[in-house]
Parts: C-alpha cells; structure tokens; sequence
C-alpha cells in the first residue's frame, strides 16, 4: 500500500531543506528522503569544512597545529553548525524523515526499502559529486576530493592540486600555510577563469608570493601512484608528490529510476528544469546544484524558495532573476559582483571602469593589508553601476554593499555621495566609485 505525501524532497542540502520546511510550515504532508547526512555537501563536506579549515590554517600559522587536531577541530564546529537534534529539527516543522537510497518507479511513486511513496509533487535536490577528469591514471591514483581532505589521516607534504577553480585555490593555500608545499595545475589560462582577468592575476601574483606554485594551461598526460608517491606527468615536465586533490568540476546525482522513465538532462547532464523548476516529468520538480546552475548555497536556497512558493500555490513562474554575488576565501579574498569588465563590454555600448587600489586607503595601511584593489564597472551613458571585484581583505563581506547597488539600480554617484565610516574598508568601495561619479 502507497503512502501518500503532499511533498516528497529527495536531498537534505540548502535547497532540499528550504523547500521541505517552506510546505511543512504550512502543514503539508511532507517526507524528506537522506542517504547520508542532514546538511548536504555544505555543511559535511564543502562550505563548512574548507571554511574552518582555512581559519584553522591562519592559527597554525602562529601556534603550530598538529593535522590530527585541526581534523578534530573541523569536526567539532561541523557539529556545532548540525545542532543537537539528529533529524535536524524537521518533525518540529512536521516533515517526515526517511534514511536510504529511494527508486523511482513512476514519476509520482518511490520505492524505498520495503516502503513505497506516492507524492502529490516530489522534488529532486540530490546535488553533486567531485567530477574526476578523465586524465590516465588518475582515477587509479586514489585522488584525494573535498570528501576525503578533511579526515585524511596525514597532512602532505607536497601536495599537487588539479583544478584552479575556488575550491583548489582555497584549499591550496590553507595546506601551503600549513606547511605543504602546494602546486596547482590549471587546464585553462588562468586560474579563477569567472573572474574579472585583472582580479584573477592579481590572486594569482598573490598567491605565488605565498609560496603556491601555479601551473597554467597545464596538459596533465597521466597521474600515476608509486608506492607513496604520485607522479604527474606534463607536457613540462614531471612532478612528485604525496598526495593530489582533484577540484576540477562537479557531476550531478541523478536518484536511481529517473533516466528509465526518461527524465530530460541538459548538454552537461544535469537535470533540465522550467524557470519555474519543473522538470519533464509530471510533478517532478528539481532544486539547487543539481540543476547545474549556479553552484552556491546561497543560490540554491534563494532558488528552492521560489521553488517551493510555486509548488504550494501550483504556480509557476520563473524564479526571479537576481544578482547573485560570491566569494573566494583566499587570501587576500575575492569578492564578485555583476558583471566582469569584459562581460560589461559586450553588454552594452559604454562602458567605464575605474581601479582604487587598498594602498590607498587609511585602514588597509593600518592594517598591513595593502594588497590587491576593488574594481568598479559602470554603464556609460547612465553611470548606473553594473559590476564590482575585489580583491582584497575583507572582500567577502565588500561585496554585499556592492551587490545591493547593484541590484537596486544604484550610480556610481550614488554610492560616492553616501558616507562611509573612516577608517573602514568600505571607504574603499565609496571612493572607487567616486573615481566615476
Ligand atoms: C569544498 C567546497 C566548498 C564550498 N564552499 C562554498 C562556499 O563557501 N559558499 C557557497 O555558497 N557554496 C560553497 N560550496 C557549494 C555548496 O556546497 C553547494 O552549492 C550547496 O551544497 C548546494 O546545495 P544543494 O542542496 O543543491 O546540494 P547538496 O548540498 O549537495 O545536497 C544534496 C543532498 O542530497 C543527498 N542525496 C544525493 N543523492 C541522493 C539520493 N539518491 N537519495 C537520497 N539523498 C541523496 C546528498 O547526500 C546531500 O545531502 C562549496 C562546495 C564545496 C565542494
């Protein structure tokens, strides 16, 4: 006999979650389907993690942490951020919480154990895996991903990184602070390729000058594993290292049944969705990095809200466009906002551009923390601002205040206009765009 559900949320990350609660508040009947922890790969083995692990860096720096303790560290603030509930609060939101590994066996209908679900509307928030290239040998090699890194049993003392994405350009850097010795290979022509080029090179220089050895347009021929080694071949030239982490891409998780009743994937193979998020499938819906949009938890729950909206009121409308910043914790850090200047450049017919760089400025002096600068990108004929980079200290947190006039259609004279607290680093912001105003 089918147990029926109003809503059925196969996945417990930020987009899983916020949906299954947006319906559960409203006293639907809802399921949550989980094969391996609350949370989802934020919190056990993304953001959370390589967040901590980057602040425990900075510390070792000056105390000298053993990697068993930053291990046990890592976990212990994973454990602070999961809370002491082990269904993670869902009954109090009355959600039904099911552990496994469900089937599909029609669009509405799963099965799972000896159980089958039937939901009104199930929602696909499964996420994704590290992709692994397909360089010889290195699947064979036991790579090291953002799954394993944080538990691994010995910190390396050489340590290749593939991939000069955020992920491999933070993580890179930590392990250089923790003493590694760290070289990041990057297909491409430089790392962090979303980036503004100016910002991307200025990271870059920033993070050779800490001893990070970057390795661009890189053809990797093999990767292989000798006893304790790895060795990674290059068209330049051979390397030796203890370990290699691979940070080159994500793969989605397709639950198991949907490709036989002919779920629709995308060029790259993640699920297809409508603006509003259904899929081709009746009643199927998908939510967050399995959609292959933007790969970001704040994204993911800012999309799986529109999401879930729709489904409790059976509209369906497009998830409203938004400006979605991000952030690269690297030190100095990236913080993006809009458009790059190139990206600006092929918008519209005017465009200008201004730079400020920290040095400038009373509290980046203050502080030692004269690296890098913020650059502002206007629309030429109207001065309205479109993008904004940073690359700096404190650019994670800069960037809020240039998404918000961003967003709300602000000028550059807007913002130079506005006073800002002196000596603080958003005077930095400010006076870029006065450069424009
Ligand atoms: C190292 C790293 C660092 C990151 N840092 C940041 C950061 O600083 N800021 C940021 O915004 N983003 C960051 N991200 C990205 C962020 O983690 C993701 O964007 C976010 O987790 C996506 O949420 P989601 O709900 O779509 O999927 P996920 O968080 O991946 O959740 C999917 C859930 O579905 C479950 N699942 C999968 N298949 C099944 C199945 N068949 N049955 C049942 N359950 C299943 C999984 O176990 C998982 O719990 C980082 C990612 C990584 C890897």
């Amino acid at each position: 006999m089918s147990e029926q559900f109003d809503l059925i949320v196969i996945g417990n990350g930020s987009a899983g979650d916020a949906i299954a609660r947006t319906l559960g508040r409203q006293g639907k009947r809802v399921a949550v389907i989980e094969r391996s922890h609350l949370g989802g790969e934020c919190l056990n083995d993304g953001c959370v993690p390589s967040k901590a692990l980057i602040h425990l860096s900075k510390r070792a720096e000056c105390e000298g942490l053993p990697w068993d303790e930053i291990v046990a560290r890592i976990q212990a603030v994973q454990l602070d951020v999961r809370g002491t509930d082990p269904g993670g609060g869902m009954a109090t939101d009355g959600i039904e919480l099911v552990w496994g590994d469900p089937e599909f066996v029609a669009p509405a209908v799963i099965r799972i154990g000896d159980r089958e679900l039937t939901g009104h509307d199930i929602v696909v928030a499964t996420g994704t895996e590290p992709g692994i290239p397909p360089i010889p040998g290195l699947a064979d090699a036991a790579p090291l991903t953002n799954r394993t890194v944080f538990t691994m049993p010995e910190r390396p003392d050489r340590l290749a990184v593939i991939g000069g994405g955020p992920i491999g350009l933070e993580l890179g850097q930590a392990f250089r602070r923790l003493g590694s010795e760290v070289t990041i290979f990057e297909a491409l022509e430089r790392v962090a390729l979303m980036e503004d080029a100016e910002v991307s090179l200025e990271l870059t220089k920033a993070l050779e000058r800490r001893g990070v050895r970057i390795e661009t347009r890189a053809a990797i021929e093999c990767v292989t594993r000798d006893g304790g080694h790895v060795i990674i071949s290059t068209e330049r030239g051979t390397y030796v290292f203890d370990e290699v982490l691979v940070a080159a891409g994500r793969r989605p998780q397709i639950p198991r049944g949907l490709d036989e009743l002919g779920l629709k994937l995308e060029r790259r193979g993640f699920i297809d969705i409508s603006g509003c998020g259904r899929t081709n499938l009746a009643g199927v819906w998908a939510a967050g990095d399995v959609t292959g949009k933007l790969q970001f938890t704040h994204y993911a729950s800012y999309q799986a809200h529109h999401i879930g909206e729709h489904i409790m009121r059976g509209t369906c409308k497009p998830v409203p466009e938004t400006l979605v910043p991000w952030a690269i914790f690297t030190d100095p850090e990236v913080g993006h906002a809009g458009l790059t200047e190139e990206q600006a450049r092929a918008s519209f017919c005017a465009v200008r551009s201004a730079v400020l760089r920290t040095e400038e400025l009373d509290w980046f002096r203050t502080t030692e923390q004269t690296e890098g600068f913020v650059k502002v990108i206007t629309e030429g004929d109207t001065g309205r601002l479109v993008g904004a980079h940073f690359v700096c200290a404190q650019a994670s947190t800069l960037v809020g205040e240039a998404c918000l006039a961003i967003q709300h259609r602000l000028t550059a004279a807007d913002v130079a206009s506005t006073v800002h607290a002196y000596p603080t680093a958003s005077e930095l912001f400010r006076w870029a765009c006065a450069r424009l105003a």
